[in-house]
């Protein structure tokens, strides 16, 4: 059965959204998105979240967390996973100072999901290998590195780990990212479109119902059909984040021979 596409981070409370949250939804299902998990950045938006989850219960998955570039220390009860990373772009963090704080925040939310059980959903920037390589010093088993950019040989220190990798629509302007995403098999994919961010179009808001952009970029780049990847991506995300619930029980589970390249 089709289980739909899952938007494993997306930003649904963001300022962007605020004037047609309620449009913005409906265009997604239109598209065919069965769930979405909307991700915060900072601690003012975690009721935000939680109220969103309410109002589109059964489609939109809150993930409370905060972006590594700022230091709050807040906690919620309701998230389904956690947001967390390590951001390491030279114009952000140029001390040295700066990064070990980040390491800190990063650690102290791993404890976090540790101790709630949760998975995370992990935003990394120039800083792929110090990222993996905590996140398996942690002894975290599930995690997401949400608009991967690392090198093929650092996202295949993740994917031994069992981590799951996912790739916005903006990923498709990149030939770079072609290249990891070949890397990477179909069981460690999952599918996002940190709306409002990182769209087709950089100068447009990015929304949701791009998630279609994602898959069908993924598809031709592993030389699969669209529906083999919706199918995959989200049969993984659903493993990845089990309270998400429902869906798998839908499912049959996808016959999943790692995609060509991979093998040879
Ligand atoms: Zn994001």
């Amino acid at each position: 059965m089709d289980g739909g596409f899952i938007d494993c981070h997306c930003h649904i409370s963001a300022a962007e959204f605020t004037k047609d949250t309620d449009d913005v939804i409906k265009r997604a299902k239109e598209a065919g998105v069965r769930m979405l998990i909307s991700v915060t950045e900072e601690a003012s938006e975690f009721e935000m979240a939680v109220q969103l989850s309410k109002s589109y219960s059964g489609l939109l998955a809150p993930c409370v967390g905060i972006h590594p570039v700022q230091c709050s220390d807040s906690r919620q009860h309701r998230s389904v996973t956690i947001q967390i990373g390590l951001d390491f772009t030279p114009w952000y963090t140029p001390y040295p100072q700066q990064r070990a704080e980040q390491q800190q925040v990063f650690r102290k939310q791993l404890e976090i999901a540790k101790e709630m059980d949760l998975p995370v959903n992990v935003h990394s920037r120039s800083a792929a290998r110090q990222t993996i390589s905590v996140l398996k010093e942690q002894g975290i088993g599930r995690a997401l590195l949400h608009n991967f950019a690392g090198r093929p040989s650092v996202a295949m220190e993740g994917v031994k780990a069992g981590y799951c990798f996912s790739f916005p629509p903006a990923a498709c302007r990149n030939e770079q990212r072609a290249t990891v995403i070949k890397q990477i098999p179909l069981e460690h994919i999952c599918l996002e479109t940190d709306s409002p961010a990182l769209g087709p179009d950089k100068h447009v808001r990015n929304e949701p119902k791009n998630i279609v952009l994602s898959c069908e970029y993924i598809a031709k780049v592993k030389s699969l059909t669209p529906e083999k990847v919706r199918e995959a991506t989200t049969w993984n995300a659903v493993r990845l984040f089990p309270r998400i619930g429902k869906i798998l029980n839908q499912m049959t589970e996808p016959v999943l021979e790692t995609d060509q390249q991979n093998k040879k």
